[in-house]
């Protein structure tokens, strides 16, 4: 089995969810005792969310490169960026690095087209859903169509991201808007899937609150990251 570096902490309540989720799975397939073999590199996320709400990309990015090397001369194999927003940066972490890093786009992409879904909903954060290094990479490399909610949405599903899933605060409320988002853009833009594309959504919303495909990036990012440590 290789080892696994996670550059987590963005928030650590997704990256716990991880944690649990590589455990899990490679205790699923490996039968036992067995555990995943892993590193984790865990920010302090105010100073990474500081650095997001100023557009310092730069620096944001310099403190995952300086994290990402520590994982690698540490023993890891592979890297795992455990958040969406912070694949912005992935072209320059993995120019940094020698060992290749598992982009949780990609994988959810696969995911996506696997299951026959063209026009799938992307709730994220506010830099994943304007920006285009995330939205581009499933049009561009996989034809997908992927759709935001309009402003007032996007402000409501960032706000919740921020202020409540990384503090650990889930909402009644706030499941019932990011269900309300999504039968309003199953109304207005014809989406068929649902891609929640931030890892602390699955805190929230999942499967089980609709009747198109949901697609979970965290479970997605930590099954690819397993198959690359089986294999
Ligand atoms: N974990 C989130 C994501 O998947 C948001 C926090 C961050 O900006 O890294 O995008």
């Amino acid at each position: 089995m290789k080892t696994l570096g996670l550059l987590g902490g963005m928030s650590w309540e997704s990256t716990a969810i991880y944690y649990r989720l590589l455990n899990e799975i490679v205790r699923e397939r490996l039968g036992g005792l067995h555990s995943a073999k892993l590193l984790l590199w865990s920010f302090d996320f105010a100073e990474i969310a500081e650095r997001q709400h100023h557009s310092d990309w730069d620096g944001a990015g310099l403190l995952l490169i300086q994290a990402a090397r520590k994982l690698e001369s540490g023993g890891a194999e592979g890297l795992l960026l455990c958040t969406n927003t912070m694949h912005k940066l992935a072209d320059e972490v993995q120019a940094a690095v020698s060992i290749p890093l598992i982009h949780i786009a990609d994988t959810t992409a696969v995911a996506v087209k696997s299951a026959g879904v063209d026009r799938p909903a992307l709730l994220a954060t506010r830099f994943t859903m304007e920006q285009d290094f995330y939205k581009g990479r499933l049009a561009d490399q996989y034809g997908l169509q992927p759709v935001v909610p309009e402003q007032a949405g996007r402000d409501m599903v960032h706000k919740v991201i921020y202020d409540e899933l990384c503090q650990g605060i889930v909402s009644a409320e706030s499941k019932a808007a990011y269900i309300d988002e999504i039968a309003r853009l199953r109304r207005d833009e014809k989406i068929d899937g649902v891609i929640m594309g931030c890892t602390e959504i699955t805190m929230l919303i999942g499967q089980q609150d609709f009747d198109i495909p949901v697609f979970d990036t965290t479970r997605i990012h930590a099954e690819a990251a397993v198959a690359f440590a089986l294999s």
